[in-house]
C-alpha cells in the first residue's frame, strides 16, 4: 500500500512506510514531466520480465489474458501477511483495526482510480465475471419481467454474456446483440433500432478482449439514458489502459479485474451508482453482509459491505490498490501514447507480412493485434513463438461469436501494456515469420 494515500491520522505501520519510500524512488525515476516515458525504467519495476524462457528473454505479450505485476504490489502482499494479516471489521485488536483500515484504503484507491463520487460505491468482487453475476442476479432478475430486454452487443466476452443469458432463463426475459462491422465497429445504427420499449439494461465491455475495439462508450450511455436505460460496463480492457473514468462515461456500472491492471488475481472491483446500488438485492448471504439476524430473518448492512459477504479478499484488494496507486502514479498521455506506438508498430509489421490477416481493425483500439497466419493453425503459431520467449494467446479469447461472425475458429492474439517495447514486437514479427517457414517445410 503506498504511504501516500492514507491520511495524516492514521500513519501507514513501520514495514510499509519502508516499502513505498522504496516505491517513490522508483517512481521518480518514470516521471520526468509530462509526455516521457522510459519503458526501461517502467520494465525494472517488474521482476518476471527478466525471466528468460527457453533460453530467450521473454517476450510477454499476453497482456489481454492477465498482466505481469510490479515490485510495488509484490511488497503490499508481502507487508500485509508479515506485518498485519488479520480479519477485518470484527477484530477490536490493532492488526484488525490496521487491516481494516488498509482495507477501507484500498476501496479509495479504486474510487479514485475510477473517478467514482464515492467510496461507499464500491464493491469488492473476485474479478469481472463475479461483478457481472453479482449485477445479473442482484440487479437485473428482481426487475425483470417476460418479454423485456436486455441489450448487449455480439463482441462481448463469454462473462459479459453467459451471466445475462442465465438471468434471461431465469426470468423469461430475452438477450438481444448489435451486431458489428468486418473491421470490428459496432453497428450504431441497430443500436438505436434494437434499444426499445422493452430494454431494462444495456451491458457491453468497454473494449473487446479478441479485436481491441474501444467502443464509444459516452455515446452509447447518452442514448441509453435518454430512453431511462442504465448501462453496464464491462471495463476489463478499458481500466488497464486507464480508459475508466466513470464521471466522463456516465455509465451506473463499471467492472474491472485486478490481475489485468498489474495487481493479483481473485480481486476486482464494481462500480455501481449509489442510487442504483442501495436500491440492490444481496446476491450472496453470509458474514459481514448483516445488520442483524435472528434464526427467523436478518436486516442488510449498508452498502457496500451488503454485497461483500463473508471474508474479503483482503491482501488481494491491498495489492490491488497498490497496483492502482502504481498504475495511477504515470502520466496517463505518455502512457496512452506510448501503447498507441506499440500498437501502430505491431499492426505495420505484421501488417506487411504475407499471409498474416489481422482480425479487427477499428480506429480506435486498445493494444490487442487479433491476427491469423495462412496455413498455420493459431495454436501451432502461438507454440512456435514460445519456443522463441513470446508469449501470446491463441484461441477463440472466450468470445466464441466473434469468431463465429468472421467464420474463424480462433486466432492469435499478441496484446500490449505499458512495459512492453517496439524491440518485443520485432522479436514477435521474426517469431511469426519463423512458423510460417516451419510450416512451410512441412
Ligand atoms: N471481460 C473481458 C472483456 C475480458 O477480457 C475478461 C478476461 N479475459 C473478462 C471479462 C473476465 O475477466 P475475469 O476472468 O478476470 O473475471
Amino acid at each position: 500500500m503506498n504511504a501516500s494515500v492514507r491520511s495524516q491520522d492514521h500513519p501507514a505501520p513501520e514495514f510499509e512506510r519502508a516499502a513505498s519510500a522504496g516505491q517513490h524512488r522508483d517512481r521518480t525515476q518514470v516521471q520526468k514531466g509530462p509526455g516521457s516515458f522510459d519503458v526501461e525504467a517502467v520494465r525494472a519495476q517488474v521482476p518476471i520480465l527478466a525471466r528468460r524462457i527457453h533460453g530467450k528473454p521473454l517476450v510477454y505479450l499476453d497482456n489481454a489474458a492477465t498482466t505481469q505485476k510490479p515490485q510495488a504490489v509484490l511488497a503490499a502482499l508481502d507487508g500485509y501477511y508479515r506485518g498485519y494479516n488479520a480479519n477485518v471489521h470484527r477484530g477490536v485488536h490493532l492488526l484488525s483495526a490496521e487491516a481494516t483500515r488498509a482495507h477501507e484504503q484500498a476501496r479509495e484507491s479504486v474510487r479514485r482510480f475510477l473517478n467514482a463520487p464515492a467510496a461507499r460505491e464500491i464493491i469488492f468482487v473476485r474479478g469481472t465475471t463475479e461483478a457481472v453475476n453479482l449485477v445479473a442476479q442482484g440487479f437485473a432478475r428482481p426487475r425483470l419481467k417476460p418479454d423485456d430486454e436486455i441489450l448487449i452487443t455480439a463482441m462481448e466476452h463469454h462473462s459479459n454474456l453467459v451471466p445475462w443469458q442465465m438471468v434471461c432463463a431465469q426470468t423469461g426475459a430475452r438477450l438481444k446483440a448489435v451486431p458489428f462491422s468486418d473491421a470490428g465497429v459496432l453497428d450504431l445504427g441497430a443500436f438505436d433500432a434494437l434499444l426499445g420499449e422493452r430494454t431494462r439494461l444495456v451491458a457491453l465491455g468497454h473494449a473487446s478482449n479478441a479485436l481491441g475495439t474501444i467502443h464509444p462508450v459516452a455515446e452509447i450511455v447518452r442514448r441509453a439514458h435518454a430512453r431511462g436505460v442504465p448501462v453496464f460496463v464491462d471495463g476489463a480492457q478499458g481500466a488497464p489502459h486507464l480508459l475508466a473514468d466513470v464521471e466522463a462515461l456516465g455509465c451506473d456500472f463499471y467492472a474491472f479485474s485486478g490481475h489485468k491492471v498489474f495487481g493479483p488475481t481473485g480481486i476486482g472491483a464494481l462500480w455501481v451508482r449509489g442510487s442504483l446500488l442501495e436500491a440492490m438485492q444481496p446476491w450472496q448471504g453470509g458474514g459481514d453482509m448483516i445488520r442483524t439476524v435472528t434464526l427467523e430473518a436478518c436486516t442488510w448492512n449498508e452498502i457496500p459491505y451488503r454485497f461483500e459477504a463473508g471474508t474479503p479478499d483482503i491482501a488481494g484488494a491491498i495489492g490491488l490498490a497498490a497496483a492502482l496507486d502504481w498504475l495511477s502514479a504515470f502520466e496517463p498521455e505518455a502512457v496512452r501514447a506510448h501503447e498507441a506506438r506499440l500498437l501502430a508498430y505491431a499492426t505495420h509489421r505484421l501488417g506487411a507480412l504475407a499471409g498474416v490477416t489481422l482480425v479487427g481493425t477499428a480506429p480506435e483500439k486498445v493494444g490487442v493485434l487479433s491476427f491469423t497466419v495462412e496455413g498455420v493453425h493459431p495454436h501451432d503459431v502461438g507454440t512456435v513463438l514460445d519456443r522463441e520467449g513470446v508469449a501470446i494467446r491463441t484461441g477463440h479469447h472466450c468470445a466464441q461469436p466473434v469468431m463465429e461472425r468472421f467464420g474463424i475458429p480462433a486466432t492469435a492474439r499478441a496484446s500490449f501494456a505499458l512495459y512492453n517495447t517496439l524491440a518485443e514486437i520485432d522479436a514477435l514479427t521474426a517469431a511469426v515469420e519463423q512458423a510460417q517457414q516451419v510450416f512451410r517445410r512441412v
